[in-house]
């Protein structure tokens, strides 16, 4: 029950707002009291001034024990409240006159509590009160010495404090009634406040506890995308995009790779059937299926050569193997080597990097990227064509430019040429007989050239050939491989 945030929170609501109850009634109890307390000592102080006054005017300047009783008498009799008792003591703490009233002997024993310890303590003191009890009523004491018929006297007045304490008691009961009752209503709108509030959290739980790898499309439902739950819930859904578009990315991938797969296969299975059917065979008919054999499985080799270094650069873990060397002498030696490719095709192939091109790079996987995209330029390059490689330097980034005298790429496919698989013309690049590729290409060199900090860009295709342009800063320093990105 306790693992609920409702009933957490309700708990929590209901805890604060008991103490802030608690602490108000205290303090509304303490103020009132202090007030009714303050308005007693004032209205006492007012009646022994009377008081004091009558007594002066009766004693009128003659002095005598009789006098002082006398005046005291007459000021006693011109003061008689309800609740207020005036006793007059003389000097040595004996009763020299009082107000009581028989009928009401608990005023007098409050007066007489501890009379003489008050007497000593309190009288000529800032603030000469003091409270007294007698059975459950409280009373006001107040002690103030005065001089009459040249004798030194004391008068106490005791006022009750009865109508202050049923007044206060009535303000107790009141809370009582009052703060258990509010508490209830509090926990129980703070109840209902947070089952209201949490109700969005509770079913988009529900929603995304139905959602799994087979309806990764569906989304959660955004009641308010302004409040805190609506951006939850479009974080989630962004969420799912994300895992949505790589499931995706995936599903096809495998799909591609082993659609790219199956056809070696097929081949190589058909044609190892073929020439098995029969006994006996002649040594040319052995060495062309061979040949067959071989290609397929050189082209088999290459997809999953591919194929790998792709996985590896989606999980992050290829490392670039740095050194340094010549980009231009790199370039040269790849322009040389594909020359005898070209040749076939009575494809010339010319390079221009005359600058040094000093470089701490992966070689291996720069010689990658640049056989590719010199192969693709012959592949895609009709006879008697021509294949120009140029290195440059701008802007402290080296330049690799590959153009080509090919019929150039459509522009709807431009777009696309990178991504994984994708091939203009799937039939003809794969029954080239130079071996047509399975569309990894392009992917693996954009690839290479954003590990090393650069790029890879289609910069002109028309009728008339196309442009592959690489950009690679001339200063390389980190050696570590990012992954490839989501999109791709
Ligand atoms: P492939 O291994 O099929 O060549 P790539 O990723 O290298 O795969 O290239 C993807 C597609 O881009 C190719 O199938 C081809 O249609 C197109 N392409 C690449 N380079 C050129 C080029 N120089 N001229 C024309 N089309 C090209």
């Amino acid at each position: 029950m306790f693992s609920s945030v409702r009933v957490r929170l309700t708990i929590w609501y209901t805890v604060v707002m008991t103490c802030v109850l608690l602490v108000l009634a205290i303090a509304t109890y303490l103020i009132v009291l202090n007030n009714a307390i303050r308005r007693t000592d004032s209205a006492i102080v007012e009646q022994a001034d009377s008081f004091l006054k009558t007594v002066d005017a009766e004693a009128n300047g003659q002095t005598g024990v009789e006098v002082l009783l006398e005046s005291v008498t007459v000021a006693i009799s011109e003061h008689r409240f309800r609740d207020t008792l005036f006793i007059v003591l003389d000097q040595s703490g004996n009763i020299v006159a009082s107000s009581q009233e028989p009928e009401r002997p608990e005023e007098h024993s409050a007066a007489l509590e501890s009379l003489h310890g008050s007497l000593h303590s309190l009288t000529g003191s800032k603030y000469p009160f003091d409270t007294t009890r007698s059975g459950r009523r409280a009373y006001r004491r107040y002690f103030r010495p005065f001089s009459a018929a040249q004798k030194l006297c004391t008068l106490v007045v005791l006022q009750s404090l009865h109508p202050q304490q049923e007044f206060l008691e009535t303000l107790i009961g009141t809370f009582a009634l009052v703060i258990p009752l509010a508490i209830l209503l509090a926990s129980s709108g703070g109840y209902f406040l947070a089952r209201r509030s949490l109700a969005p959290v509770t079913a988009m739980g529900a929603q995304a506890g139905r959602i799994s790898a087979d309806n990764l499309h569906e989304r959660l439902t955004i009641e308010n995308a302004k409040d805190e739950l609506g951006a939850l819930a479009l974080s989630f859904n962004n969420l799912l995009d994300r895992l949505d578009q790589s499931f995706e990315q995936q599903r096809r991938f495998v799909a591609d790779a082993s659609h790219e797969l199956r056809t070696p296969v097929a081949i190589l299975c058909g044609e190892a059937d073929v020439t098995l059917s029969q006994p006996n065979r002649s040594p040319e008919e052995y060495r062309e299926s061979l040949s067959i054999l071989h290609a397929e499985a050189y082209r088999l080799k290459q997809i999953v050569e591919d194929l790998f270094t792709l996985a590896r650069a989606d999980a992050g873990q290829y490392r670039l193997s740095p050194t340094s060397f010549y980009l231009d002498e790199l370039v040269a030696e790849c322009a040389r080597n594909m020359r005898t490719l070209a040749s076939a095709k009575q494809i010339t192939v010319r390079c221009d990097a005359q600058k040094e091109m000093p470089l701490e790079a992966d070689e291996t996987l720069l010689r990658r990227m640049i056989l590719n995209l010199l192969d693709n330029a012959i592949k895609y390059t009709p006879q008697n064509g021509s294949v120009t490689i140029t290195c440059g330097e701008q802007a402290s980034q080296y330049s690799i430019s590959v153009q080509d005298t090919g019929q150039g790429i459509p522009a709807d496919a431009q777009p696309r040429i990178f991504e994984r698989f994708f091939r203009v013309d799937k039939v003809r690049s794969r029954s080239e007989s130079d071996g047509g590729g399975a569309g990894l290409g392009l992917s693996i060199g954009r690839w290479i050239a954003e590990a090393h900090g650069g790029c890879l860009e289609l910069t002109r295709s028309d009728p008339n050939g196309s442009t592959f342009t690489a950009l690679l800063p001339s200063s390389q320093t980190s050696p570590l491989i990012p992954r490839l990105s989501s999109s791709r």
